[in-house]
């Protein structure tokens, strides 16, 4: 029985999907405590829950102490079932994070998987479906497994209701991916999205960026869609030679839109300044793939606590090594080899 302690580093839920997806790749037991104790809301929230079950599920995982709010958790796998599954976190908690705690062993599995995912789709502080299809979905397919994401609805908080549907296609194993190149920038688009909200909130954004990203010769584009409640997001996709990152801020009541434009430019220009390939969101989500490939290495800022905290979680599990070295100003190479 592997045990964590879930205050560690970052203290979110991070810790426990990285666990959930690597106890049913291993078939290792855990337990963990102190649950996302580093958050304002401690314990388990439906978002985690539905993380938790949906692992339970493809694994016929044992489970104790799984509710809402829960501090403590021990979970007993079993083998990884593909097949098609509905995951749903019931409110706007974010279905893309429901997908981190799931894909790893099917992507490892001996047949395809298809998921049905409702709840958030565009929330803040977890990976918006567009980074997870345009930046995450084409690392994978070069590490040799496919994760193909259809956007059904879009689910913004505090509504939710979005659907989205995610066709895994396994390969038998997963190839190590070197990322350590930019090349040259291709094309910025940076899109608005608004779902029942006023068009001129997401071309006030659009407009700010685009102005503060001049410089890169950016396409705009104003999205206008269906959704159960209201939302806004900016995007930008920074599509290059080698790798396409995914930039996002969110519309919030009482932020102006001229804000959420400029912060989303600001992270944009930061990371096209660093000449890095890999954005800060995308390395903590690259370990994984890097972990389960045995090998593997990146180039990216200043690592996260999300990263270190990570990287703690995984060597837990898996028998590797994370090399984290500076290699420049600003700029880190992470390197994973066997132990
Ligand atoms: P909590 O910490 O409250 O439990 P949580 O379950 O949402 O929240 P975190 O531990 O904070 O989990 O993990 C959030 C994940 O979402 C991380 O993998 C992070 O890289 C990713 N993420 C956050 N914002 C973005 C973004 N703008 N683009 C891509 N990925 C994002």
């Amino acid at each position: 029985m592997i045990m964590i302690d879930g205050s560690a580093g970052e203290g979110g839920g991070q810790i426990l999907r990285t666990a959930l997806a690597l106890a049913v790749v291993t078939g290792k037991p855990f337990r963990m405590h102190s649950i996302r104790a580093g958050r304002r809301t401690p314990g388990l929230g439906n978002q985690h829950l539905a993380a938790v079950r949906a692992a339970a599920t493809i694994s016929q995982a044992g489970l104790e102490g799984a509710g809402l709010g829960a501090g403590e958790l021990t979970f007993r796998p079993g083998p990884v079932m593909p097949g098609q599954y509905h995951f749903s976190t019931g409110t706007a908690g974010s279905a893309m994070l429901v997908l981190q705690a799931v894909l790893p062993p099917l992507l490892l599995a001996a047949e395809p998987s298809r998921l049905e995912l409702e709840g958030g789709t565009h929330n803040p502080w977890a990976p918006p479906f567009d980074f997870l299809r345009d930046a995450y979905a084409p690392l994978l397919s070069r590490a040799g497994v496919h994760l193909h994401l259809t956007l059904k609805r879009h689910g913004f908080f505090p509504a939710g209701g979005g659907q989205a549907l995610a066709d895994i296609q396994p390969g038998p194993v997963m190839k190590p991916l070197t990322v350590l190149w930019r090349g040259t920038i291709r094309r910025i688009g940076v899109t608005g999205l608004v779902g029942r909200l006023p068009r001129r909130i997401a071309v006030e954004e659009t407009t700010v960026a685009a102005r503060e990203l001049a410089g890169y010769g950016v396409d705009t584009d104003i999205r206008e869609v269906d959704s159960v409640g209201p939302g806004n997001a900016i995007m930008v996709k920074i599509e290059c030679e080698e790798i396409t990152e995914v930039f996002t801020a969110f519309g919030q009541r009482g932020v102006p839109a001229r804000q959420v434009g400029a912060q989303v430019a600001g992270e944009v220009r930061q990371y096209l300044d660093s000449g890095v390939p890999v954005g800060p969101y995308l390395a903590d989500q690259l370990l994984l793939p890097l972990a389960l490939a045995g090998r593997g290495e990146f180039l990216t800022g200043e690592p996260s606590t999300h990263t270190r905290s990570n990287i703690a979680v995984i060597t837990r599990f898996l028998h590797v090594i994370f090399d984290v070295r500076s290699d420049g100003p600003g700029r880190y190479r992470i390197a994973c080899r066997p132990q």
